[in-house]
């Protein structure tokens, strides 16, 4: 038997199991890999238990949606089916150790999440993959192999867009420990959009878990994308800050009404409704009934939003 390798695992990730029979070579497990490799880079996947994790969907689908803007991409189907490629094993969850190995069709990453706990690579592959050289010659196979040439390009912008806003997300994280300051240089405003907005967002995202601060919702698309933003409090366009204490997590129906003024923060992190706002009519109460209520913040108060951006909020966006 082959010594297991680099070589042999290039050769592996080269003739994965692929479903062909829609014409060309599905490219789920593919992306997948790509997207397991991003984060063990980036230290997100540290140890060798991957749990299907936000943070994986949301890199599956930032190459499927860049590539195949038309299609669905699925990230449940290559999480459960890698398995028949051999170094790629899953753990289920207690209860299910029968029923898993019987399924043939998963639909969807509630599925994953209920039945798997988490998958985990042949420990030699893992270690492999730790290394920065490895990574790129499993990156090049994967790209070379499975793409046509129109789509290289692609994928190498997206490699390129994701680190750098992997680089930004852990600035962000970082720089909390020197003063807020509502204003910061404009300077920022040079950097690409999408690398801003993709780090901004995965800062916020890491200190709030993908619940919303003010209904602390949490909730997760069929495909695993989540319904909260990550919300500035000072508006970019005004404050050219996306300093994480210029920010919160908001649920689509609360970042839309934060930003329209209809409710706010005051300074002891409470909700304010705007007075506008009557629980005798119908369906305000949604908004009425949140009077008063703590918001929810990060673990480390280091981090927590800035009273001085909920006052800038305050004055010059709550309605009154
Ligand atoms: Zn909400």
């Amino acid at each position: 038997m082959a010594e297991k390798n680099l070589d042999y695992y290039i050769e592996k990730f080269a003739h994965l199991r692929i479903d062909r029979s829609h014409g060309r070579p599905a490219p789920h497990k593919p992306i997948l890999l790509l997207s397991i490799i991003d984060l063990i880079e980036q230290g997100i996947i540290s140890t060798n238990e991957i749990v299907l994790t936000p943070e994986i969907v949301s890199t599956f689908l930032s190459y499927w949606n860049a590539l195949y803007p038309d299609q669905k991409g699925i990230v449940a189907l290559p999480f459960f089916h890698l398995k028949s490629d051999l170094f790629w094993h899953l753990v289920p969850n207690a209860g299910f150790e029968k029923s898993f190995s019987l399924i043939r069709h998963i639909k969807s990453s509630y599925q994953i999440r209920d039945m798997i706990k988490y998958a985990y690579l042949n420990e030699e592959l893992f270690a492999i993959l730790l290394s920065d050289k490895n990574r790129t010659a499993f990156r090049q196979a994967i790209i070379n192999t499975y793409f046509d040439s129109d789509k290289k390009k692609n994928l190498v912008d997206i490699i390129n867009l994701n680190r750098k806003a992997m680089k930004y997300e852990k600035f962000l994280l970082s720089d909390t420990n020197l003063p807020f300051l509502a204003e910061k240089s404009k300077s920022k405003k040079i950097l690409r959009q999408a690398v801003r907005e993709i780090g901004f967002r995965h800062a916020i995202m890491s200190l709030y878990n993908y619940t919303c601060s003010i209904c602390k919702t949490r909730i997760l698309t069929l495909e695993g994308a989540s319904v909260v933003d990550a919300a500035h409090i000072i508006p970019f366009s005004v404050s050219y800050n996306d300093d994480v204490r210029n920010g919160f997590a908001l649920c689509k129906l609360h970042h839309w009404t934060f930003d329209e003024g209809l409710i706010s923060v005051d300074e002891n992190y409470s909700i304010l409704v705007s007075p506008l706002m009557s629980s005798k009519r119908p369906t305000e109460w949604i908004l009425t009934e949140l009077v008063g209520k703590s918001i929810l913040l990060p673990n480390k108060d280091s981090s927590y939003p800035a009273v001085e951006a909920f006052a800038w909020h305050r004055k010059n966006k709550l309605l009154k």
